[in-house]
């Protein structure tokens, strides 16, 4: 969400932006729900990543370009990121014993073995991690390990794999993030970073025995692939290939340029991967630019819950795009409002309505309703002339200038709940001074006040529609229509002396939002407690 917010909001500056993501498509997770369902991992990935490409088209997410890394592009792109890495020697080869089943003769990747938890006792904890305690563990530490592939005892069996000796870019790391990064890295992601490097980074392997996966392109190599963690941020470059060859563009400025500012959104458990790991790997490749910010944010609860989609404590976006048709801007907002950015939070159904109901219908929604209304009903839907403006008309236009440069400085700083709270706060100062000025009981008395009272609240309404863009697009658009402003728009029409000049026509008024019933509430609620 923050990252499709702030690529809106810099499209809407005038900058050249490339936004990409990508299903990552190799982890061991896929191997096993294949195994599971009696599928090839093929299957599962495309099912998965048609759904997941959908549902966020249908959401608004304006991709320039969702990829996937199971696309041929990007085995190629991580295959000859490896080569490279190797050829200029930055791994360093080691030969460890690891677990092996000799039944299904293939090597145990860390889920496919369970056992008892040393630290606990828990009989079921699998290879990398007990779910009971939650400690991290190797596969070798478990007690009584057995294969989860034919249910036999492991044997352990010598493998070489290649290793990336993190330690070699310790200096280089607290130097770029530690002092160079101190007053614009966000606190949450300047101190998990700070508290790895304190640690003393280890050698981490880069390849892993399995079959599903890119295949490690050196000899040696052979029934060995590169490790998810290696080949899945190599897929940001791989996007930006596959965008630029669909597109007749260039990838390389993208990437290579030291103008290019690349910016990464993640949830906190990928902090390390973007900000230590990523890095390393592009530091040792040589030819990349490096992020200039990962505002990561912490994470979001549900109904005071920890997310799992293997338990289906989640909230499914092609569920909710089906049950709430229309809604896109509604979860944005809740979502928007409520993100996570400095300490975990909760989303909730009963927050979601409230949301809706008292901020989005009675306050943004009611101030355009009446606007459009009143002025069809006055001015046949014509923008009226004002007269002689007063002290407070002359506050609300002033408001005007400064709202909008509180959200670009938000947005600057990646504070989107602020951003799109200060964007709230233009829709209140509207409905406010609608309600103080009181037009419908004027327009006998004074109509010609009134003329000025709907000039001056019908720029309000223009410019909530440009600053609304990158928080509610669906409504942006719907807004700019109704007020007869055109789609393509620029941050700097900001700064105008007016926005809607007398006589423009407006059409004829629909709502933007309505109430959302308890009852489909109580039908959410209802649908994750029976999960
Ligand atoms: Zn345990």
């Amino acid at each position: 969400m923050p990252a499709d917010i702030y690529a809106r909001y810099l499209r809407l500056k005038g900058k050249d932006v490339l936004f990409v993501c990508g299903s990552d498509e190799h982890g061991v997770a896929i191997s096993m729900r294949a195994r599971k369902e009696g599928k090839t991992p093929q299957q599962i990935i495309d099912h998965y990543h048609g759904l997941i490409k959908t549902s966020f088209e249908d959401f608004g997410i304006s991709f320039d370009y969702y990829g996937r890394t199971s696309d041929s592009v990007h085995h190629q792109t991580a295959s000859d990121f490896f080569k490279k890495l190797h050829q200029q020697g930055d791994f360093v080869e080691q030969t460890t014993d690891q677990l092996y089943d000799e039944e299904a003769q293939q090597f145990l990747a860390d889920r496919f073995v369970v056992g008892t938890c040393p630290k606990c006792g828990h009989t079921e904890a699998y290879g990398d991690q007990c779910e009971a305690c939650g400690s991290s563990l190797n596969a070798t530490d478990l007690i009584d390990p057995k294969s989860t592939l034919s249910g036999s005892t492991p044997t352990l069996k010598a493998t070489k794999h290649w290793f990336l000796p993190l330690e070699r870019y310790q200096n280089f790391l607290e130097e770029w993030i530690l002092k160079g990064h101190a007053d614009d890295w966000k606190p949450n992601v300047y101190g998990q970073v700070k508290s790895w490097l304190d640690d003393g980074l280890k050698p981490r392997a880069v390849t892993r025995d399995l079959d599903w996966g890119i295949p490690v392109p050196v000899a040696g190599g052979e029934n060995k692939v590169l490790y998810v963690w290696f080949d899945a941020p190599i897929g940001y470059i791989s996007a930006t290939k596959a965008w630029a060859k669909t597109n007749g563009k260039d990838w390389k400025p993208y990437w290579q340029d030291s103008d290019t500012e690349l910016v990464h959104f993640i949830g906190k458990d990928n902090i390390v991967f973007h900000c230590i790991i990523f890095p390393a790997m592009l530091k040792a490749e040589g030819s990349y630019v490096l992020p200039e910010n990962v505002p990561a944010n912490e994470f979001l609860n549900l109904e005071g819950q920890k997310l799992s989609t293997s338990k289906n404590w989640a909230v499914w976006l092609h569920e909710y795009l089906q049950e709430f048709p229309g809604k896109q801007d509604v979860l944005r907002y809740a979502l928007t409002a409520n993100a996570p950015e400095t300490k975990d939070n909760d989303f909730t159904w009963r927050d979601f309505q409230a949301r809706n109901d008292s901020e989005l219908v009675a306050i943004y929604g009611n101030f355009i309703n009446r606007i459009l209304v009143l002025t069809h009903k006055y001015y046949d839907g014509q923008v009226p002339t004002p007269n002689d403006l007063t002290q407070v008309d002359r506050e609300t236009l002033e408001a005007l200038r400064d709202l909008p440069d509180q959200v670009a400085n938000s947005l600057d700083a990646y504070r989107f709940r602020e951003a799109s709270q200060t964007m709230m706060k233009i829709a209140r100062l509207g409905n406010k001074y609608l309600a103080d000025e009181e037009p419908w009981k004027k327009i006998k008395t004074d109509p010609e006040r009134v003329q000025t009272i709907m000039h001056t609240a019908l720029q309000v309404a223009a410019v909530l529609s440009l600053v609304s863009i990158p928080f509610l697009p669906h409504t942006a658009e719907k807004l700019r229509r109704l007020l007869g402003l055109p789609q393509q728009a620029n941050w700097s029409e900001l700064s105008q002396d007016e926005w809607l000049t007398p006589g423009s026509q407006l059409q004829t008024p629909e709502l933007l939002f309505e109430r959302i019933d308890d009852t489909a509430i109580e039908a959410q609620i209802e649908k994750l407690q029976n999960a």
